[in-house]
């Protein structure tokens, strides 16, 4: 096996990992979903039906809205009744369609066949088509990722099973339960990007993970299991690069500069059945945690079920025990949610109901300027002052401080004594730098 590496600095934080022994519990279907047109970085897709319009699950209910953009499904059949704006996980509302459920109608099924002979130009529709998108949280269109131009080579493909985010399992449930189908997704991957060599890498904390897959790719002598110190964000694209290949991304570049492509394993599975099954992207694995909820564990459910409903299909939520903060996604990255009839989307890995005890970690002071941010910041910024200048508008001052070179992993946050709202702000400040280059741009 090979010894375990990772990049400089980086924090430790508790991981709550305590579903990780919790297997993959199909849930029933839900009565209704909510499936927004953005779920994805790029071009929010066109809807292509109306309301009382009748769609069966698996049905393209909306078209991408350019390359950078990605299909929606019907994830269930039924009647659409609704269209218009909803609370979109993000905070804001934002053009959805709403179905619901007809129970008689069966579900499809999806014959398997062996995509890896399929030419590259259908496997690359195939996953065009299933409107995948980087399951990891980043939510980028799969099929771009796999374009990359022509004088970008890529030689190294690696899969992201680090999952270092507190109290997320869902990536390690599945690589103990569905290997077989991210090492046929890695394959994938590499014919189409005609790139030489395969890397899984995981954090040492999932040995059993680690064990599986190295057997699993014993006789792939292109394909290699990498274990990763335990260390937050060990996940980031940046840092899983230096970690695995020793080669740094340099700032405003992307992984194809540095000829890799990263995937996230639950992506790299999704490609499978994307090709092989040709089966949409129409559900995935969440994990449920957190001190309020009754059943934590790791659930497959269908896109665009409102939260609450996830919730009271796991067994709903324990009593006497006041939920304090639900967050989508882990704790470093996820949002806060202030109202539960929010869909799960394409990108959400976790929910977690906090109590109290557990919400600490979000109370707020002010800055006491102590710097523990900045020694945090795996990508060398200045967070504090990023903070300062985005709250007083100054957006030349927050581009020129490299705003745009945070990859919004909260860190900072995570070390900030006074519980600062630093990834929201950075989050919004990056939304606002780039809107100022464009404008620069069109004069
Ligand atoms: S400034 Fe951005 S990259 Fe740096 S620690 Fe904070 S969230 Fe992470
Ligand atoms: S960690 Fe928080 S309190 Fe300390 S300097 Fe940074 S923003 Fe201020």
């Amino acid at each position: 096996m090979l010894s375990i590496r990772t990049f400089e600095g980086g924090l430790h934080p508790p991981e709550l990992k305590n579903t990780a022994d919790k297997c993959i519990v199909n849930l029933p279907l839900p009565e209704k979903v909510i499936l927004h047109v953005s779920q994805h970085i790029g071009a929010p897709a066109k809807p292509l039906f109306k309301i009382t319009d009748k769609v069966e699950t698996g049905q393209v209910i909306a078209e991408p809205g350019g390359f950078v953009s990605a299909r929606i499904h019907a994830t269930i059949s039924g009647k659409i009744i609704g269209a218009g704006n909803f609370m979109h996980p993000f905070g804001v509302p934002s053009p959805a369609i709403v179905i619901e459920r007809n129970q008689e109608t069966p579900e499809p099924e999806y014959p398997p066949e062996n995509g890896f002979n399929l030419d590259l130009a259908e496997i690359k529709t195939r996953i065009q088509n299933a409107g995948l998108v980087g399951l990891g949280g980043a939510t980028f269109p799969t099929h771009v990722k796999l374009s990359p131009p022509e004088n970008k080579p890529i030689d190294t493909v690696i899969l992201n099973g680090v999952e270092c985010e507190p109290a997320l399992t869902s990536d390690h449930r599945l690589m103990l339960e569905e290997g077989d189908k991210i090492i046929s997704g890695l394959k994938l991957i590499l014919k189409v990007l005609n790139a030489k060599k395969g890397i899984i890498g995981i954090e040492n904390n999932k040995q059993d993970a680690i064990k599986l897959l190295s057997e699993k790719v014993k006789g792939e002598a292109n394909i290699e299991v990498q274990p990763l110190e335990v260390k937050y964000p060990q996940g980031g694209e940046k840092q899983l690069i230096m970690a695995c290949l020793d080669r740094e991304v340099p700032s405003g570049a992307l992984p194809m500069d540095v000829g890799v492509v990263v995937q996230n394993v639950a992506t790299a599975a999704a490609v499978a059945d994307a090709v092989n099954l040709k089966r949409p992207l129409i559900e995935r694995v969440v994990t449920l945690a957190g001190n309020c909820v009754k059943n934590p564990g790791n659930y497959r459910v269908r896109i665009g079920t409102t939260v609450d409903e996830f919730i009271r299909m796991t067994g709903g939520l324990k009593e006497g025990v006041e939920p304090v903060k639900v967050i989508m996604g882990g704790p470093m990255m996820g949002f806060a949610m202030f109202d539960m009839n929010i869909p799960i989307i394409k990108g959400t890995s976790g929910i977690l109901v906090w109590d109290k005890e557990e919400a600490k970690i979000c109370e707020q002071t002010a800055c006491i300027r102590c710097g523990r941010c900045i020694r945090a910041c795996p990508m060398n910024l200045m967070p504090q002052q990023l903070k300062r200048v985005i709250d007083t508008k100054k957006w030349d001052q927050a581009d020129t401080l490299g705003i745009l070179d945070c990859m919004e992993c909260g860190s900072c946050a995570f070390t900030c004594p006074a519980g600062l709202p630093l990834i929201q702000t950075f989050k919004m400040g990056k939304k606002m730098v780039m809107a100022e280059r464009k404008k620069a741009q069109a004069k």
